[in-house]
C-alpha cells in the first residue's frame, strides 16, 4: 500500500492510497483520481514528507528505493515539511470514526440545502456556523468557483444513522 500526498490544480492537498506506484500512474492517466474538494482531475504528486514507521519494521535505506518510484517525486529543495505519522489501518479507522463523530456533534445538518446554506453563510445572510450536508459534484464545484471552502468527507455508513 502506498500513500501519496497529492494536490489538484487549485492546490487542494489530499492523500491518495494506492496498491503501488504503478496503480497511481494508471489511475492518473485515466483521470480516475479526483480532488475531494473540487472534483478536479488535474492531479499532481506533492513531495512526500518523511513518514515515521510505527510498525517496528526497519526503515529501508534510501539507496534501496527503486529509481522509477523516486523519478515521480520532484525533490524539494531545502523545504522543511513537518513529518507525517503513518498509522496502522485499524488505528487510522478508529481515528477517522472518532473524527467523524466529533464532526457530526459540532456541525448542523442542513441536508440537501448544503450548497444554499454555505452560500448564505459566505455572503453573511445567515449566522456563521459549521454545517454539514449533501452537495452534488456540480454544487461543490460552483462553491469552489465562488471561493467558498467546503471539505468533502465520506462519513462511515454507521454514523449516518441518527445518534442515540
Ligand atoms: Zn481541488
Amino acid at each position: 500500500m502506498k500513500v501519496f500526498d497529492l494536490a489538484c490544480e487549485h492546490d487542494h492537498a489530499f492523500e491518495g492510497w494506492f496498491g503501488s506506484a504503478q496503480d497511481y500512474d494508471t489511475q492518473l492517466a485515466r483521470h480516475l483520481i479526483e480532488c475531494p474538494m473540487c472534483a478536479s482531475t488535474s492531479i499532481r504528486r506533492m513531495p512526500s514528507a518523511p513518514r515515521l514507521n510505527l510498525s517496528g519494521a526497519s526503515e529501508r535505506p534510501a539507496a534501496d528505493r527503486s529509481s522509477s518510484e523516486r523519478g515521480l517525486v520532484p525533490q524539494p529543495s531545502g523545504t522543511s515539511e513537518p513529518s507525517a505519522v503513518a498509522l496502522a489501518p485499524r488505528e487510522l479507522q478508529a481515528r477517522l470514526i472518532e473524527m467523524a463523530r466529533k464532526l457530526i456533534a459540532s456541525t448542523e445538518d442542513v441536508g440537501d440545502r448544503f450548497a444554499q446554506e454555505a452560500r448564505r453563510i459566505h455572503y453573511n445572510e445567515a449566522p456563521e456556523r459549521a454545517i454539514r450536508g449533501v452537495a452534488s459534484r456540480q454544487e461543490a464545484r460552483d462553491l469552489a468557483d465562488e471561493g467558498i471552502d467546503v471539505v468533502s468527507i465520506a462519513l462511515p455508513q454507521a454514523l449516518k444513522q441518527p445518534l442515540q
